[in-house]
């Protein structure tokens, strides 16, 4: 049909489907306020300290950044009490983890393994690289059967990722589980696990695993500004590994994926310690509250360490949404996930919460 040829994996490409925009939504339901709470970002929206560095380093934009982002980097290492050389900013943790996939497996010759369902860009970036990608079911609950997830691996297994906490269940295990899987890994593999929400956990120290990196050696970890400090917009994010393969990504990677912008930004959001705390508390009080409130309406909710919550409506999950969508609340329904029956709502703030909680009430009461 197409007169240019691409490489297979090219041709069948399915594209990532982002959650829908505000102005999409305005424009489609002729609303003037929308409230957006599909993907996952800050309810409190932008650190004003970010805000400002932004602005201050507005009239740099015409150099290019400094090679390798060795700034942040430092920021990075003393607020994570890790190696400075163990660091690698990407441009979101999406590229890390693109980066990752493509240094380590051989295309049409190693594979990679995960559960089913998980975050939708390690299947795209494998299957983009040439690589089997491999997947096993999580169990009913949304918990990780290990077992399982092992028996999928073999000597060709090259990466094998894990969402913890989970995405889209919001379902957490403690690190010292993941060491355990870590351990029985065939030797070849290397465990990603992508830690974009684990700042929302009720205790991130035995959650994480940057720093046990250095001491594990099969195991790196992906890290994201997108979510608690706030800067979806910016594109940045991290990975924490063991300095040998930072060294190999640091090689790789584009020279200025990470613009001066992102990188001052990101250097004020860690600094801005208030805005961490308060970001926490509104996530925190908000997950309980709407927890509570959606199984008061009767849906079954999944306990969640993150700042989203899954559940599934006693009614028909697409009309939910689509009720939703009409009055301007838009979540995330789950049918690309294979979970047809639930939803997924990022925990808002206060006002958002409860408009989302009364609109809600009015569809499934009516
Ligand atoms: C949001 C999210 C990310 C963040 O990706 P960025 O590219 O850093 O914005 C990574 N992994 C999961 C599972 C996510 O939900």
């Amino acid at each position: 049909m197409s007169e240019y040829e691409v490489v297979p994996q090219v041709k069948d490409f399915q594209p990532y489907s982002a959650g829908l925009s505000i102005s999409e939504i305005k424009e489609k339901y002729g609303l003037s306020q929308v409230l957006k709470m599909a993907s996952n970002e800050n309810p409190l929206g932008t650190s004003p300290l970010a805000a400002r560095a932004i602005s201050r380093y507005a009239e740099y934009a015409f150099r290019y950044p400094r090679s390798g982002n060795p700034r942040l980097c430092s920021e990075l290492a003393s607020f994570l009490s890790v190696d400075r050389e163990c660091i690698v900013p990407g441009n979101g943790s999406d590229e890390i983890i693109d980066l990752l996939i493509r240094m380590l497996a051989r295309p049409g010759k190693d594979n990679v393994c995960a559960f089913s369902p998980c975050f939708s860009i390690y299947a795209l970036q494998s299957r983009l690289a040439g690589v089997e990608f491999r997947q096993v079911s999580l169990r009913e609950d949304m918990s990780f059967d290990w077992d399982k997830l092992l028996a999928l691996t073999d000597e060709d297994t090259k990466m094998v990722f894990l969402t913890n906490p989970d995405n889209p269940s919001g379902f957490c295990v403690d690190a010292e589980e993941i060491i355990e899987l870590s351990n029985r890994l065939p030797s070849r593999a290397i465990l990603l696990v992508d830690e974009a929400y684990v700042e929302f956990t009720s205790d991130a120290k035995k959650v994480s695993l940057v720093s046990r990196v250095e001491a594990l050696k099969n195991v790196v970890v992906t890290r994201t500004f997108s979510k608690m400090f706030g800067l979806a917009g910016l594109r940045l994010g991290y990975g924490v590994l063991p300095v040998e393969l930072a060294e190999y990504i640091r090689r790789i990677r584009l020279p200025f994926s990470v613009n001066i912008l992102a990188e001052e930004a990101g250097i004020a959001a860690l600094r801005d310690e208030y805005f961490y705390q308060k970001t926490r508390e509104v996530v925190l009080s908000g997950r309980e509250f709407l927890s509570r409130e959606l199984a008061g309406l009767g849906c079954r909710v999944w306990p969640s360490q993150s700042n989203f919550l899954m559940f599934t409506p006693p009614e028909d999950a697409q009309h939910v949404f689509e009720r939703l969508l009409a009055q301007g609340i838009i979540i995330r329904p789950l049918k690309s996930y294979g979970l047809d029956g639930s939803l997924r709502v990022s925990v808002g703030n206060q006002r958002e919460n409860k408009l989302f909680v009364s609109a809600l009430k009015e569809i499934i009461h009516g």
